[in-house]
């Protein structure tokens, strides 16, 4: 398993040193070079193959015309390689010609060839710098095959010798071949590094628009198994130190598992240790619960998930490893990164979770708030409006409730609440939503229910609660209102059904009071 970096050489997007930088550096770089040719040609001013006078026109012409280039990329900002590679080609022709004129195969200008070189092969790519040193192996032919020909004058009267070539371009080649080679070995270190700092912004970005535990752990199970082409991964965490719990997954997992990190598995281990596990198979025994998870799972990698100093879970994923191959330090270096994001932005889903759990929920039962109720409410009247369908709301009031606190005390009347709610809890559909909407009242709203049906609803709730073993036993008193025929907002019908409520009390208390039968009453 390895990452897979970019490798792309060319295109600007792929490049490490900016084609702006590349350009910048190697115009000053230029200077350097007409200086030198300009020191040359002066030290050997008696010596020289052509005339002082055109060494100085060339110099400043290749000067001037680099600067026009440059200045015309500045200004347009376009077609920056096009530039650079035109610029490599003019700066071989004037070194080939500035070693040309200042003595051949003695000139010191032919050392310059090599700098430009090593500084191409650095600032660009090793690619660029092997395409370079052919272009500048092609020169020095074309000038040896132009002084044999006559075209252009011999040093001294005379050419250089094969020997002097061939050694020369030994060098030459030698150079440029080692240049290239630690180039390349520094440019995919840094190519990788930049790959693995990309792949950690992406899931970085991917986390911040993410809302909830469930989604998170998605966000990281998939950036791991994109990042790391593994077949097989999960995200086990749990919230309280109860069993973990698979919260997001890829190939096949056993969703339903959970897993006991005990001691001696490899995933407690991993977490007791905040340290990555490496492990050929799971031991059926030790790591029952992880491998009953991914079955028949091999080379299993257990990075664990800690935030604030506390273990929450982990990362477990199955890699394909060819035998006699070993998981890259960097590979785990990389998984701990991305672990050590993942748990944070899950410990901060978690808290956000528990901190909107709790300003929904009634601390004393567990239910649904008065809050979550009045939301509830309206949420069923708009859309019983928008449908033209039907809903009913249920107010229920605990009768005789405050005799309970007075005899046997107020901690057992908070018990008889809580037995209330769960009774309510148990009783109601699960499309149902059973609230606390006052000290001993309870509320129900029931969507998609007519008057009828709630009335059947309610008389059942009455009855469980009666019937309920609850110590000592109570009874309720029920008013019910439905949407549209009592009201037709969440205002009005709990006004019905608080009216039908207090009648229920009045006409002798455990029984149900529809608001229409209040109405026609009155
Ligand atoms: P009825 O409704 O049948 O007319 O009689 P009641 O005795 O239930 O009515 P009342 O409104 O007089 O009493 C309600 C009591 O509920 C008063 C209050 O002390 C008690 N109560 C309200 N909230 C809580 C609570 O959270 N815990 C406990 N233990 N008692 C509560
Ligand atoms: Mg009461
Ligand atoms: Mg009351």
């Amino acid at each position: 398993m390895s990452t897979s970096p970019n490798t792309t050489t060319t295109g600007a997007a792929g490049e490490l040193v900016p084609i702006a930088d590349r350009l910048r550096y190697l115009q000053a770089f230029r200077l350097l070079l007409a200086a030198v040719v300009g020191l040359a040609a002066w030290a050997q001013r008696d010596d020289l193959t052509a005339a002082p006078v055109l060494v100085a026109i060339v110099t400043v012409g290749y000067l001037a015309g680099s600067l026009a280039v440059h200045g015309a990329w500045l200004l347009a900002r376009r077609a920056g390689l096009a530039a650079f590679g035109a610029l490599l080609i003019a700066d071989g022709v004037y070194l080939a010609w500035a070693s040309w004129a200042t003595g051949g195969a003695t000139s010191p200008v032919r050392y310059l060839i090599i700098l430009h070189l090593i500084a191409v092969a650095l600032l660009a790519s090793h690619r660029t710098g092997m395409k370079l040193a052919l272009w500048h192996s092609l020169l020095l032919l074309v000038v040896r095959y132009a002084q044999q020909a006559d075209l252009l004058a011999s040093p001294n009267g005379e050419e250089a010798s094969m020997e002097q070539l061939l050694a020369f371009s030994t060098v030459f080649w030698f150079v440029a071949i080692v240049t290239a080679s630690f180039s390349a070995v520094n440019e995919r270190e840094l190519r990788r590094r930049r790959y693995d700092l990309e792949a950690l912004a992406g899931m970085a970005r991917r986390l911040e628009q993410a809302s909830g535990s469930t989604p998170v752990a998605e966000v990281l199970v998939d950036h791991v198994r994109e990042t790391f082409d593994v077949e097989r991964a999960a995200v086990l965490a749990s919230a309280d130190g109860s069993p973990l719990r698979v919260l997001a997954h890829r190939g096949d997992v056993r969703v339903e598992a959970t897993v006991e990190p005990t001691p001696g598995s490899a995933i407690g281990s991993a977490m007791g240790h905040r340290a990555t596990r490496l492990v050929s198979h799971l031991d059926a025994e030790a790591d029952a619960d992880l491998a009953a998870a991914l079955p028949d799972a091999r080379n299993v990698v257990i990075v664990p998930l800690s935030a604030e100093g506390q273990a929450i879970g982990a990362v477990v994923l199955e890699h394909a490893m060819r035998a006699g191959t070993r998981i890259e330090r960097r590979v785990v270096g990389m998984l701990e990164r991305f672990a050590a994001h993942g748990a944070l932005a899950l410990r901060n889903a978690w808290l956000l979770e528990q901190v909107q759990h709790l300003a929904a929920t009634d601390s004393l039962t567990g239910l649904p708030n008065r809050e979550t109720f009045q939301r509830s409410l309206s949420q069923e009247v708009a859309r019983a409006g928008r449908t033209g369908g039907e809903m009913s709301v249920l107010l229920m009031d605990l009768d005789h409730f405050k005799r309970i606190n007075d005899t046997l005390g107020h901690q057992t009347g908070d018990e008889v609440l809580r037995s209330v709610a769960r009774v309510l809890d148990q009783s109601c559909r699960p499309f149902d939503t059973p609230a606390r909407y006052g000290g001993e009242e309870f509320g129900v709203v029931l969507p998609n229910t007519g008057d009828v049906e709630a009335r059947a609803a309610a008389e059942r709730l009455r009855l469980a609660i009666e019937e309920a073993t609850i110590d000592p036993s109570v009874t309720v008193s029920i008013g019910l209102a439905s949407f549209p025929s009592d009201g037709r907002d969440g205002d009005t019908l709990v006004r019905a059904a608080d009216e039908a409520l207090y009648a229920s009390k009045r006409t002798g208390r455990n029984r149900v009071t529809a608001a229409r039968a209040t109405r026609l009453a009155a």
